[in-house]
């Protein structure tokens, strides 16, 4: 599991509602310390006995009462294996102390989780140009920004180097940096304030024919998708949207 930015009840209650086994879970990675993406680390870790991965510089800048009791600490130039995952963490821009999104790799399917990312660095350019599935930042609207209610040093701090992606800024990475391999985007950390779903997936639009693009909403959790990585299948998408499965040939 990548980030525990609500409660650990509230996790747990969307797992089960989608039919995922929380037991399942191996390792939880928090890409940096601010609280929505902290809220639920250290009673995730303490409830379901598992390694909460951190950098030591997030751990330092977090809140005290979130921090897990047992951190596991990485340095953002190592891989890391969990079983038969291997993590990548992927240094980016954000007003944090050190933010990383990740890469986790899986028998040749790569599924990248980038949220939190002021500008798209060659860095998360390269990660994101390998993946097969991403949960892509599309925080804000311009329009809705600027016009919008927030006091001016917060527009402005959203809109920076170290703030949020755009809907354009996500357009033009997903546009420019990504390959015939990226199967499926979950357009992600959107602003209740700044953006709409609508206008997500209105900008996306240019780009439907090349992969599957989907909303993450912040307020209930999505269909379950699963990756296979199987020689010689096309993708199929069953009935069932809750299972649907895309395939991959071998890479
Ligand atoms: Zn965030
Ligand atoms: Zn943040």
């Amino acid at each position: 599991m990548v980030d525990a930015g609500i409660s650990t009840k509230q996790i747990l209650k969307r797992m089960d509602e989608r039919g995922l086994d929380a037991s399942k879970l191996r390792a939880l990675f928090i890409t940096h310390e601010h609280s929505d993406h902290m809220r639920g680390a250290r009673v995730m870790g303490k409830r379901l006995q598992i390694p909460v991965y951190m950098t030591a510089k997030t751990y330092d800048g977090s809140y005290k009462n979130l921090r897990p009791d047992f951190p596991r600490f990485f340095t953002c130039d190592e891989t890391i294996i969990v079983d038969d995952f291997t993590v990548h963490p992927v240094q980016k821009f954000h007003d944090a102390a050190e933010p990383c999104s990740f890469r986790i790799s899986y028998n040749d399917i790569n599924i990248g989780v980038f949220t939190d990312i002021g500008e798209a660095c060659d860095n998360v350019k390269e990660h994101v140009a390998k993946c097969n599935a991403l949960f892509l930042e599309s925080n804000y609207d311009e329009k809705m920004l600027w016009e919008g209610r927030y006091p001016q040093f917060l527009k402005e701090r959203v809109a920076s180097k170290v703030g949020h992606l755009s809907n354009d800024q996500a357009f033009e990475l997903l546009d420019k940096h990504t390959n015939g391999e990226l199967k499926c985007v979950f357009l992600s950390h959107i602003s209740k304030d700044n953006n709409t779903h609508k206008k997500a997936l209105a900008t996306m639009q240019p780009l439907s024919n090349r992969f599957e693009i989907t909303i993450a909403s912040r307020f209930e959790a999505s269909e379950v998708y699963q990756l296979t990585s199987t020689a010689g299948h096309k993708k199929q998408i069953p009935n069932n949207p809750q299972n649907l499965k895309l395939q991959f040939p071998e890479f």
